[in-house]
């Protein structure tokens, strides 16, 4: 257990005792409800997708899954020979497409040598049952799946806001269903979305903790180039971002919260950081372990 919290060393150490593990992000293809017109065209306001997955596929032949990995596991494998991993599906909604061709993509991952885990990243509309239950019944049988959900935040207003088209009900569902299916699940939450308050965000975070799931990140607003809300911040529109020194105290009110109401959730990050081409605002030139340390000697202090 992590001095202050639970850290997602632990999770991971409690998972795959004895292993050093690693995430190795994979882009398999996919597009997203929410921007080829299934739900809508528009996307989520904060979202370039290229900016949380730098080499995004948009306009750009991709490698199979496996060469991918093949070559995200050689600058690892030559530092720590010993090194397992996690194959991460994180761009996109990685469960937005047929059964078959989903499951043969995260079959093609288990079948690289060294990959001990599948980490499938989606939205929480988009996990039909027929792929929960064949998910649930792989994990049984031994091949390692998490699902992770972008719930962002508990507040239907600010969710329409940001043209996200789910609810946040429709997170709780899944929530639900995943922990029936007994598939571990991970929660993706964002800070400083528009119209939001600290007491609101602070809600999101208990909202979030009573669900008990067994990751939880945490994302600062960024503004990034050629989503809506840089167009927005382009013609004027103010948006009130976090700085670290007003970020920090938040984060001491979050681990308190996890701390309180779900000790038995990791907390996996507090930070993202967009590639430098694309970030608009705030511009922190803090890497995520950076911030953490800071963190980290406030939490010493307290
Ligand atoms: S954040 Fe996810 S769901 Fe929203 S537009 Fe981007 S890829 Fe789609």
């Amino acid at each position: 257990m992590g001095r202050y919290y639970k850290e997602y060393a632990d999770f991971l150490a409690e998972h795959f005792p004895g292993r050093k593990m690693q995430k190795l992000t994979v882009d398999a293809g996919f597009s997203c409800p929410n921007r080829d017109g299934t739900l809508s065209t528009g996307g989520c306001a904060y979202c370039n997708n290229n900016s949380f997955s730098p080499g995004s596929h948009e306009g750009r032949h991709l490698s199979p899954v496996a060469d991918q990995l093949e070559e995200s596991k050689i600058f690892f494998r030559r530092k720590y020979p010993s090194m397992r991993y996690l194959a991460y599906f994180q761009s996109y909604t990685n469960t937005h497409g047929e059964t078959s061709r989903l499951l043969d993509l995260y079959d093609e991952a288990f079948g690289c040598e060294g990959v001990d885990g599948v980490i499938i990243g989606t939205r929480p509309d988009c996990l039909p049952a027929g792929l929960v239950e064949a998910l649930a019944c792989r994990h049984k049988a031994g091949q390692w799946i998490m699902v992770e959900l972008g719930a962002e935040s508990s507040h239907d207003d600010t969710l329409r806001r940001v043209n996200r088209c789910h609810s946040w009900q429709a997170t709780v569902d899944a929530v639900s269903r995943l922990r029936d299916a007994q598939l571990p699940v991970g929660l993706h939450l964002i800070m400083g979305l528009p119209g939001e308050n600290r007491e609101m965000m602070m809600e999101t975070v208990e909202r979030a903790a009573l669900l008990h799931p067994d990751t939880v990140k945490f994302h600062q607003l960024q503004i990034v180039a050629g989503s809506t809300l840089a167009h927005q911040w382009q013609a004027g529109q103010q948006f009130e971002l976090f700085t670290p020194e007003s970020y920090l105290p938040l984060c001491l009110d979050i681990i308190s919260t996890m701390n309180r109401l779900s000790p038995s959730t990791a907390i996996e990050r507090f930070t993202s950081q967009a590639p430098s081409d694309l970030l608009i605002a705030p511009r922190w030139g803090l890497k995520n372990y950076q911030f953490v340390n800071l963190l980290h000697n406030l939490l010493s202090r307290c």
